[in-house]
């Protein structure tokens, strides 16, 4: 049941078609891995925080750096030095004190990954690497887990759902390995990106609107457009396809 608090807090999103307090009810017992709090996992932890998602296990094993400052809205001037996730889980917890914020300082490794996703209901991919996206990728695929894709490089960005067994996965868009080390990156994009995959999850949490599966949607800030691509599962992709392979 929602207290009158929540009732109160959540009045405007309530209002929302087909949300209501069954679907705040959702919210609020939801389990999300953000995996990565920085530029991407600023904006989607906050607001999945704000509208009062259940519990948030954040993962990241940096700290914060002078560079990182001018996107990675949760750590500010008096977090350089700082761990990252003791830096988002302070702001999250004064965003709304009601969300379990878990910090997890753990680089996401082959051996960790699914232990690190265990017992949740959804991954949100806020990683700045290939393969660790892979790697969550994979964890996603074999928890079961909806895993909400989201990457960006300077003014660009890219976006997709992937819903385990049903829709293309990352390895059905990307193949091999692209090299990824210190690439372009303003605060607008994360911005945009990290919204729209937050704008995803609680449309799964909440069961309402159309999911971004086999579609990536391709945003260009310069240009300001977005391109939608089709996405086909791909049978022969090494993480979902093959033999076996619902
Ligand atoms: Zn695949």
């Amino acid at each position: 049941m929602l207290t009158p608090d929540e009732l109160e807090r959540y009045d405007r999103q309530l209002m929302i078609k087909g949300f209501g307090e069954e679907g705040q009810r959702r919210l609020k017992k939801a389990k999300a891995v953000i995996a990565g709090a920085g530029g991407l996992g600023s904006v989607s932890a906050i607001y999945l925080a704000v509208a009062g998602i259940g519990k948030i296990r954040l993962i990241d094993h940096d700290r914060v750096d002078p560079s990182n400052l001018n996107r990675q809205i949760l750590h500010w001037e008096r977090d350089i030095g700082r761990k990252k996730v003791a830096s988002a889980s302070e702001k999250l917890s004064q965003f709304n004190s009601a969300v379990n914020v878990e910090m997890v300082d753990e680089m996401i490794t082959e051996d960790n990954a699914s232990r690190l996703v265990d017992g949740f209901d959804l991954i949100v991919d806020a990683m700045d690497n290939l393969p660790a996206r892979y790697l969550l990728n994979r964890a996603a695929l074999e928890g079961n887990l909806p895993f909400f894709h989201g990457a960006i490089h300077g003014f660009e960005g890219r976006v997709m759902t992937i819903i385990p067994g049903e829709s293309a996965c990352l390895g059905c868009v990307y193949r091999g390995l692209v090299p990824e080390s210190r690439f372009p990156a303003i605060g607008v994009t994360p911005a945009v990106i990290g919204c729209i995959q937050a704008t995803e999850v609680i449309k799964y949490v909440v069961g309402i609107g159309r999911l971004l599966t086999n579609r990536l949607l391709v945003y260009d800030g310069l240009a300001m457009t977005f391109t939608e691509l089709k996405i086909k599962r791909d049978h022969n992709c090494r993480f979902c396809g093959g033999p076996g392979k619902s």
